[in-house]
């Protein structure tokens, strides 16, 4: 058992000044019971907290940490910034189009791109440059895939909205929502039937290339290309919202790992190296419509700030320098037989989705291809599994809906700790 007894007297001290004691509700534990441990500092593939515990980080910050916490190539980066530049001016600086130009060498759909400050600041950007390049309304969005608390999206949708039981929130009046159509993954015939109907409608898809807010979920063969081609055929945007998956599935993202180019694509996490980023980009001649250039207005005080940007460069060089890709799939394929293995000799019903460095160990014998067969996942047995997991030092996503995250520090020996763990905790849990 861990000791807990300060991350406990912190936590209640949070929260009478923090609603629930957190700035984001993924990060709490109502899902799995108790109470979040407060961390103190992150060390490689490590976060220790206040209490002094060890964790083999699988959450990486939800994404940025693909190098691990506290690479020197970024927090020098971020140093070296801060003492020589400072930490934002409001004016535009050489590091802004540095960022740039390397998310343009990357990602294949991007010829043009916006930074922002997170990836909802991304995908809100992003649908309403679709409608106002477009000239339409309506967004189709698919159940179980998270785009940030934008207003329209937030309907059917994944990660803490769905761990709390609220995929579509209160708040959102159903005039935002009015023109947001909520669809199944990896559906095409519905897909095309809804274009048959509403084709002249609709200004975008916008979609989760490879799902991480429902757990991980694999675009089936053919899914994403027939995304593309109905958007093209009925002129609307293709918006792959490669927040998590960009730089994290290869280089160029899933786009690159898939084939596929949509329109636009917002990126985040991995992007600012754990400082708050996000951008949205795709081609020239819809990007030349967001203002300055064009109509469509979006702008920001701190975006581009130096630290930020500089965090940004170091992380996005870095990976480019050392491509930690095939090295990073492998050890999660390893790992992911091993709980596969712990899960079966355990009896446990289950799946395992893995794409890259992300995966899911799902408690369902189905394999998850859709929210539906998502929302079938035994949850309470999933929480079990958290915390007989967490008392071993091992610190798994607070909810069966998230996608886990290797990193670059990940070794073979913390891999094989991370089995026997499972396979401790799956034997309780029978
Ligand atoms: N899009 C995707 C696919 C995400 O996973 C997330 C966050 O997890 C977002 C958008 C929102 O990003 P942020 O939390 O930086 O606003």
């Amino acid at each position: 058992m861990l000791n807990r007894e300060k991350s406990t007297a912190c936590f209640e001290r949070a929260c009478r000044t923090i609603p629930g004691g957190v700035n984001s509700p993924a990060r709490a534990f109502g899902a799995v019971g108790g109470e979040p441990l407060i961390m103190q500092r992150g060390e490689g593939q490590y976060l220790y907290d206040i209490d002094g515990n060890r964790l083999l980080d699988y959450v990486g910050s939800w994404g940025p940490h693909i190098l691990g916490h506290g690479h020197p190539a970024v927090t020098g980066a971020i140093e070296d910034a801060l003492r020589n530049r400072g930490t934002s001016f409001g004016a535009p600086t050489e590091l802004e189009t540095e960022l740039a130009e390397l998310v343009v060498d990357a990602v294949p759909s991007i010829e043009m791109v916006r930074m922002v400050n997170s990836g909802t600041e991304a995908t809100m950007s992003a649908i309403r440059l679709a409608r106002g390049f477009t000239g339409r309304n309506v967004v189709i969005k698919f159940a179980g895939c998270y785009h940030g608390h934008v207003d329209s999206l937030l309907v059917q949708a994944g990660s803490g909205a769905l761990t709390h039981g609220v995929p579509s929130s209160p708040g959102v009046p159903a005039g935002c929502t009015a023109d947001t159509i909520a669809l199944e993954y990896n559906n095409l015939d519905e897909l095309a039937e809804t274009f048959e109907k509403r084709g002249d409608e609709i200004a975008c898809i916008i979609l989760e290339p490879v799902v991480g807010n429902m757990g991980v979920v694999a675009p089936q063969p053919g899914f994403l290309e027939g995304c593309r081609d109905l958007c093209t055929k009925h002129d609307a945007l293709l918006i792959f919202d490669e927040v998590m998956t960009g730089f994290r599935l290869a280089y160029g993202g899933a786009q690159e790992r898939f084939g596929v180019t949509p329109d636009l694509t917002t990126l985040g996490k991995i992007i600012g190296g754990g400082l708050p980023v996000g951008a949205y980009g795709g081609r020239a001649d819809v990007m030349k419509t967001v203002s300055p250039t064009g109509p469509v207005y979006q702008a920001g005080t701190l975006s581009g700030n130096p630290l930020a940007m500089a965090s940004g460069i170091a992380t996005l060089r870095t990976l480019k320098d050392t491509n930690p890709y095939p090295q990073l799939e492998q050890t999660t394929a390893t790992l992911v037989e091993g709980l596969r293995n712990a899960a079966a000799e355990a009896d446990i019903p289950h799946s395992v989705a893995q794409v890259g460095s992300m995966f899911t160990l799902f408690f369902n014998p189905d394999p998850v291809t859709s929210f539906t067969v998502s929302a079938r996942n035994d949850t309470d047995r999933f929480a079990r599994y958290f915390q007989g997991m967490l008392n071993r030092g091992v610190y798994l996503p607070c909810s069966q809906f998230e996608a886990n995250f290797v990193s670059a520090k990940h070794t073979d020996d913390d891999i094989a700790a991370t089995i026997t763990a499972a396979r401790e905790t799956l034997a309780e849990l029978q």
